[in-house]
């Protein structure tokens, strides 16, 4: 065979010979990167191992027995790694925290976060960083975004004591009116917030339907999560579903629907807060299994999102964890070096005994939940209450697994279930010919032990593959940002 006539190649010959004798033949180079002799895995394909996975710009091109012969300009050797799918974080806020906002893309980045959708931030704000995000060559995870939180007649999130993030819908027209303008600046989808009444909420899923958006909620405190869950796409945090697995949930509702008058002018944020602490622990102590079943049905086909290292976190606060401070060495220093101070106190200072009956209260749900079917997304509510982003994504895998399901199913909730929520599961979720080129390079074995999914050894984003030195480097430079 001539060398003019190689169209092929061993992976162990040198790339570059064959790209010369190519070119010398005038015909054009190879492209494509191949990571060989890996073990793939993902939620939908299941393990398979001694593969090569070659991936030409934004797609994965081939998947093929680590033996077949390619003919590609870059070899990364894969040989006893494991390649995962990008993982989402399913719930982050780039502009809560001013601190935050400059780092983080490529923070996520450097633990394998190749996708997150943010829930929550004024259009002002969110809009120019999704624009950044998303520029060209842009290094930064794919982004989905919403917007403010579409909040009622009260608006918890007022920037009095805590940040502007929400805008206020007193009536049906104020809320289709709010989203038509969403809609028409680019927003991916909506999030509806705690303090709607039944018309707003109504009104806004009319809207959303209408203007083909997905719906994240809260569940409103004036509804019941079986009658509010299954009209939207994904609830957050668990949140007010106790509430309606207590065995005196029409009563608590009515209670509800009285105090939401607020008859006393409370603040949004104090109203909703005075509800929790009168109604979320005596929920819980009022269980009912049956009850929860029926809400959990009606939950079937609503993508619950717990957050569970924010909900659960008593168990395992991110500063009592051995990676803790290299986490927080990832930030830039103002935005690290308030946490470490806070946190180094907490530690000196931890109770006793802590109350666990909430962080016991989601993971059981979530695990009830999973049981009972309902899809579950891995988000983190990032960079709220010390989660450093990326790494709390990390953390909530390790959750969910403690909460019941398996490490695959960990794995899909931060893959497939977000891909599935903007109906991308054709582009995106799994490692397929044809799908983005979005993929994770570890060290360890995630299905051994779900805290792997740490042990980066380089990520592909967009197609472009960054070694964890690389990753290093992005870090470094964006801390001096
Ligand atoms: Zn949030």
């Amino acid at each position: 065979m001539s060398i003019c006539s190689l169209r092929v190649m061993k992976k162990r010959l040198l790339t570059v010979v064959l790209l010369a004798a190519l070119v010398a033949c005038g015909d054009s180079a190879p492209t494509g990167t191949a990571i060989t002799n890996v073990t793939v895995i993902d939620a939908v394909n299941g393990v398979r191992e001694n593969q090569t996975v070659i991936f030409d710009g934004d797609e994965i091109t081939a998947i093929q027995p680590a033996d077949v012969e390619i003919a590609v300009n870059e070899i990364v050797d894969g040989g006893g790694k494991f390649l995962i799918p990008g993982l989402w974080d399913f719930h982050v806020h780039l502009t809560y925290d001013d601190r935050f906002t400059e780092s983080m893309p490529a923070v996520f980045l450097s633990y394998g976060i190749t996708s997150v959708r943010d829930t929550g931030g004024l259009m002002h704000k969110v809009l120019p960083v999704v624009e950044e995000m998303r520029a060209d060559n842009a290094i930064a995870p794919r982004v989905f975004f919403a917007g403010p939180l579409l909040d009622g007649n009260f608006v918890v999130y007022d920037g009095d004591g805590r940040p502007e993030i929400g805008v206020q819908n007193q009536t049906p027209d104020d809320a289709r009116e709010t989203i038509a303008i969403l809609k028409e600046r680019g927003v991916d989808f909506i999030k509806i917030y705690e303090m709607v009444s039944p018309a707003v909420f109504e009104a806004m899923v009319e809207a959303a339907n209408e203007l083909d958006l997905p719906i994240d909620s809260h569940v409103p405190l004036s509804m019941r999560a079986s009658t509010a869950g299954p009209l939207v796409d994904s609830i957050e945090h668990l949140r007010n579903i106790e509430m309606d697995c207590a065995s005196n949930s029409p009563e608590l509702h009515e209670t509800r629907l009285e105090r939401l008058k607020n008859a006393e002018g409370l603040s949004g944020a104090d109203l909703r807060s005075s509800l929790h602490t009168l109604q979320r622990l005596p929920s819980i102590r009022n269980y009912d299994e049956e009850r929860c079943d029926q809400t959990l049905q009606a939950l079937s086909a609503t993508t619950q999102v717990p957050t569970l290292r924010l909900v659960s976190m008593s168990y395992a606060p991110p500063y009592l964890r051995e990676d803790w401070q290299e986490a927080l060495s990832r930030l830039p220093p103002e935005a690290a070096g308030p946490w470490r101070e806070f946190t180094e106190e907490r530690k000196a200072n931890i109770p006793a005994d802590v109350d666990t009956t909430y962080a016991d209260w989601g993971l059981f749900l979530t695990g009830r939940a999973h049981a009972a079917g309902v899809p579950i997304g891995a988000g983190t509510d990032t960079p709220i209450a010390f989660a450093v982003p990326g790494y709390s994504l990390h953390s909530e895998l390790e959750f969910l697994v403690r909460a019941g399901l398996t490490p695959l199913e960990a794995l899909q909730s931060a893959t497939v279930r977000p891909a599935e929520y903007f109906s991308l599961q054709n582009e995106m979720g799994s490692i397929d010919v044809g799908k983005k080129a979005d993929m994770v390079l570890l060290n360890a074995n995630p299905l051994e032990d779900i805290s792997n999914t740490k042990s980066v050894s380089a990520v592909i984003s967009k197609g472009r593959l960054m070694t964890k030195s690389d990753l290093d480097g992005l870090v470094e430079n964006n801390k001096s940002l």
